[in-house]
């Protein structure tokens, strides 16, 4: 049998750093990554054979379980009956009413293959709608690789310490402003100075790309009243918060309407899917509508449809959003006593589906600033042993955690135990 190690030292060989996306190398944490042979429930099997109970669920998409048998099922059928038409099939389209209905300020929708797409569509329409190049993002929220977000980002760029990558021209990277999470005033002296200028904001509305930092209150509304002040369309990126936080994502969380939303993750159910959307006036600017340019080969693609729409099936029953939130909730506030008991200080914080934990005495966490004061080598060390123990969490103190459909009370009183116990020897 090949080891998980040595599949690490194989794939070295032909991908840079082993890994098709850099967080999992484990670069945040030290160490090597596991190898997966597969997943199912709550549960990741690596190739040594070794179970985990998994907070990360693909970074988010699996908010049913892995292998969820109605998702599994759905694509089966339609993978039978061919991967790709490049011609459309019904399939959008009852993905697009699903979406919409959902989330009512998407009036109508795009569909692309990663949020990465998605966010970088929106932008261009954003600049083509208004006509004004400059836009503005905050520091530490992670929207993707496109040049223009690349751009003092979070995730992987943030946890290995590369604020802004070589390789996006400084004459595109001039137009991208970036704010800190949480100051309005800051952002209200930026539309004085830069606001006839300026095609749009994009924001996680809650930030999941620093581990996790929550809106404080008027924020976002200050936000979208800054844009109806000057003109600019408000993005809501959420790639992340998207059927994660709420059925209707952040935006019904807080009650907030952005003029363009980006999607992604859960509405692929695990399946490469992203999306963008929003008030009808915009989206007319696209082609073949509209002369703002773009396209995808793979864009809708049936299997990928199927398997968002199966999640979404199952995501849109009575309550799973109460189940889902109690169980986040009995996690959290399950290690912060823990945690506490052991004198180690944790500060934790969730919403539906997704949770951070800062190894810090702070009482609140509002901006990247903050976030970077958390004790890193702490996590590093609780990380390993909780890994060792068999419970997979994100490997960067950086990113947020996941909790699904398919964590038992057992799973999650497993994990308390399993902290409760490293606590207590943490340095
Ligand atoms: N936006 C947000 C808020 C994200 O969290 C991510 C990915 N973590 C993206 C965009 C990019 O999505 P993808 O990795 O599918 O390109």
């Amino acid at each position: 049998m090949t080891t998980s190690h040595q599949h690490f030292l194989n794939a070295q060989q032909v991908i840079p750093g082993g890994v098709n996306s850099p967080v999992r190398a484990f670069r945040g944490v030290g160490g090597e990554p596991i190898f997966i042979d597969r997943a199912a429930g709550a549960y990741l099997y690596d190739t040594d054979g070794k179970k985990y109970i998994d907070y990360v669920g693909s970074w988010g998409p699996m908010i049913a379980g892995h292998a969820h048998p109605h998702v599994i099922k759905a694509v089966q059928e339609t993978a039978i009956k061919g991967l790709s038409f490049g011609a459309p099939s019904p399939l959008e389209t009852m993905m697009a009413e699903r979406i919409c209905k959902l989330i009512p300020s998407i009036e109508m929708v795009r569909m692309v293959s990663s949020g990465t797409e998605a966010t970088m569509s929106a932008i261009r329409l954003a600049r083509g709608y208004t006509g004004r190049d400059k836009i503005v993002k905050f520091s530490g929220c992670y929207h993707g690789h496109a040049d223009s977000l690349l751009v003092k980002a979070g995730s992987g760029v943030l946890t290995l310490g590369l604020p802004n990558s070589p390789g996006v021209p400084a004459d595109l990277a001039q137009h991208t402003i970036t704010a800190d999470y949480n100051d309005l005033e800051q952002l209200k002296a930026i539309f004085q100075q830069w606001g006839k200028e300026i095609a749009c904001i994009i924001v996680e509305p809650i930030a999941g790309n620093m581990n996790f930092v929550a809106p404080v209150t008027g924020f976002l509304q200050g936000l979208r009243q800054l844009c109806d002040d000057y003109g600019s369309v408000l993005i809501f990126d959420e790639v992340m918060t998207g059927f994660r936080v709420a059925l209707g994502g952040a935006q019904a969380y807080y009650g907030i309407k952005p003029d363009l939303t980006t999607l992604g993750k859960v509405i692929g159910g695990g399946m490469p899917v992203g999306a963008f959307g929003g008030k009808r006036e915009i989206m007319h600017c696209i082609a073949p509508l509209g002369t703002v340019y773009q396209a995808g080969t793979l864009s809708g693609n049936p299997v990928a449809m199927a398997a968002g729409l199966a999640t979404l099936d199952l995501i849109s029953t009575p309550d799973f959003y109460t189940q889902l939130t109690q169980k986040t909730a009995k996690l959290v506030n399950g290690l912060k006593e823990r945690a506490m008991a052991a004198k180690i200080p944790l500060f934790a914080d969730y919403a539906g589906g997704m949770f951070g934990l800062f190894f810090s005495d702070a009482t609140a966490i509002h901006s990247f600033a903050e976030v970077s004061l958390c004790n890193v080598e702490r996590f590093k060390h609780f990380f390993h042993h909780m890994l060792q123990a068999g419970i997979y969490l994100a490997p960067s103190a950086f990113e947020a955690g996941f909790v699904s459909a398919a964590h038992t009370d057992a799973d999650i009183e497993l994990t308390l135990a399993t902290a409760e116990k490293i606590f207590v020897d943490l340095t």
